[in-house]
């Protein structure tokens, strides 16, 4: 036996449940319905503009007021209005979106961009603050009657007669007692500025419009200047800094979106702010979590962005799966990509000037966007110690004669702390070497990503090795010492250093370089980073402690000394005293070891 039939939903049922759980914000129903009644507004002018309505418009106007002690909020417009039947099929059916309807009629006639409404639920959002709920409306349609409708939440409503005069439709809300935090002048000023700061039509609160009706991401780029963008910036973000530069979006195809993207100044990236662009629909602020949506390399910028195509009220799941996210997504990544190089290209002093905060965003592009590195490896620029900045390739380029290793790579030399690695520096710059600023906090993970683009390079802190054995050449300097000796002079420091974090070696190097220098291996070093950033998985394993060579210059003055001296306790002191000034160079001579360290020298003289 087979039966087939309807499953029916109970509105008894479904009433409690928008009440509750349909937003999670109750804040939510002043935006439904000032929606709505934009949309009216919206729709009379249309009807207009084809000749499908020959009336006076007037001026068209959403007001909202309140009425404290009669617990009331009322949502008037002089829009399309409704009649009494119009009443009964929208607004009685739930989910039956008239906004659908009246696309549908129109989309012939003239563009739909008008209008808001397509989530079906929009009105009965009301009822999450009111106890009852009243529509009086009166058509745009010659000689209809006004018309009344009244529900109190159950599934029964009234509809009746109403003395309304003029076109358009009052919403009017009784308050519930727990809601009656909405009656209040203040709250109810800062929801609608939230959600309506820039509604299509004036909004008008207590005599006083509070939105602008037309702002610039609806305008034609051409139309706009300079001053309009950054008055807009300001509107925005009042007593922000000036924003570097911008990107006006602007697609209608494959999808509907526009908006405009600020580059703000970055000073350090602790105070950058996220959640800085906001989402809109149709002019109607939705969000401002724009995840997903807007590249997670992108969230740094400030902005807006709308889009009646990006579903509203749905899970962000579903939302990381719809495919003209993806494609808004990939868009926006595109247009930043275009708008850097096109800056790179016709001004690229004014790019270098601006890279100190551009560059964040860039190399965060680069190491989270395939499509994006792919752009911006060719205006992606470096910066040597003494402040010129180079392309990549015009690095490859300057650093190619003098430091290609015997295997033919290039080694890249960087610092993350110019005034640290000072003397690491000058060795490397009397050698004729090349060393990058790369002292940013993203700058660890963009060598990471960079070097394996790159081929044949490899990047190394100036403080990774002795200089003579940053780049290996082929060619080795000859120790004065013997062998013999290395190995007595390296187990002396192996004594007086008695640290399992420090290894000592003991090498040939230049006289003119110091006794002792402290390093830190490359490969450990990053290993050692990232556990601490809890990267690469290795969080779990706590942090690795640093390890540091300690390399001993076999070929200066003072080793040869102290390898000739016949006492042990004085090649101890002097070791000590060698290998403590290595540490104190590099900041790593602290606490008591430091003390005494003072304490001595003081006692010499
Ligand atoms: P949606 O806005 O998604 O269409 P709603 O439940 O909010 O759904 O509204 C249903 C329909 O009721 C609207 O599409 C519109 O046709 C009608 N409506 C609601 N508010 C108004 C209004 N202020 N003026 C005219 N029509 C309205």
């Amino acid at each position: 036996m087979k039966e087939t039939g309807n499953i029916s939903i109970h509105t008894e049922n479904i009433f409690p449940i928008i009440k509750k759980f349909l937003y999670s914000d109750h804040e939510i129903f002043l935006r439904e319905l000032v929606s709505n009644a934009v949309d009216a507004t919206q729709k009379i002018k249309r009807l207009s503009s084809i000749g499908e309505f020959n009336g006076e418009l007037g001026e068209l106007k959403v007001k909202i007021s309140f009425d404290k002690d009669k617990k009331t909020i009322t949502i008037s417009d002089n829009g399309i209005g409704m009649t009494a039947e119009e009443i009964k099929k929208y607004i009685n059916q739930i989910a039956f979106s008239g906004a659908t309807e009246f696309v549908e009629k129109y989309k012939d006639k003239g563009d739909d961009k008008g209008i808001i409404g397509h989530f079906g639920l929009g009105f009965y959002s009301a009822f999450m603050v009111a106890k009852e709920v009243e529509i009086v409306s009166k058509s745009y349609q010659d000689k209809s009657e006004a018309a009344k409708w009244v529900c109190d939440g159950s599934t029964e409503y009234t509809i009746s007669a109403a003395k309304k005069k003029t076109r358009g439709t009052d919403i009017i809300l009784h308050i519930a007692e727990d809601s009656e935090e909405f009656l209040e002048e203040f709250k109810l000023k800062s929801i609608l500025e939230k959600y309506g700061k820039f509604l299509p039509v004036e909004i008008e609160f207590n005599e006083k419009v509070i939105n602008n009706p037309n702002p610039i991401w609806t305008k034609t780029p051409a139309d706009l200047t300079d001053e309009d963008y950054l008055k807009f910036y300001e509107e925005l973000y009042p007593f922000q800094e000036k924003p570097l530069f911008w990107i006006h979006l602007n697609v209608d195809y494959p999808f509907n979106l526009t908006g405009i993207l600020y580059f703000p100044k970055v000073k350090n990236e602790m105070q950058l702010q996220r959640e800085k662009i906001s989402l809109y629909s149709r002019q109607v602020f939705i969000t401002d979590e724009v995840k997903d949506i807007v590249p997670e390399f992108l969230m740094l910028l400030h902005g807006v962005i709308d889009s009646p195509d990006i579903p509203l009220n749905v899970s962000r799941s579903f939302l990381q799966a719809d495919s003209n996210v993806k494609k808004i997504n990939s868009y926006i990544t595109k247009k930043v990509a275009d708008k850097l190089q096109e800056l790179f290209k016709s001004d690229r002093p004014a790019f270098e000037e601006k890279f100190a905060s551009i560059g964040l965003f860039v190399k965060y592009g680069m190491i989270s966007d395939e499509k994006f590195m792919e752009k911006a490896k060719d205006f992606c620029l470096v910066q040597d110690t003494s402040s010129k900045y180079f392309t990549l390739d015009e690095y490859a380029e300057e650093v190619q004669a003098a430091q290609t290793d015997k295997d033919g790579n290039k080694v890249y030399l960087y610092t993350t702390d110019q005034e640290q690695q000072d003397a690491f520096i000058q060795s490397a710059s009397q050698k004729g070497y090349s060393v990058l600023k790369m002292d940013n906090m993203i700058d660890s993970h963009f060598i990471n990503t960079i070097e394996t683009k790159i081929e044949k390079t490899q990047w190394k802190r100036v403080d990774a090795d002795a200089v003579d054995k940053l780049i290996d050449t082929g060619i080795n300097l000859e120790a004065i010492l013997t062998d013999a000796q290395k190995e007595s002079v390296k187990k002396v420091f192996e004594d007086t250093l008695q640290d399992k974090q420090k290894i000592v070696a003991v090498e040939a190097m230049s006289p003119d370089e110091l006794p002792a220098i402290v390093t830190q291996n490359e490969f450990m070093r990053r290993m050692s980073d990232m556990s601490k950033t809890g990267g690469g998985g290795m969080g779990m394993f706590g942090a690795m402690p640093n390890t540091y060579n300690i390399t001993i210059n076999a070929n200066h003055p003072l080793i040869s000394k102290l390898a000739d001296l016949k006492s042990e306790d004085e090649q101890k002191a002097l070791a000590k005293q060698i290998s403590d000034l290595a540490l104190l160079s590099q900041n790593l001579l602290t606490g008591s070891d430091l003390t005494a360290f003072i304490k001595r020298t003081v006692g010499g003289f």
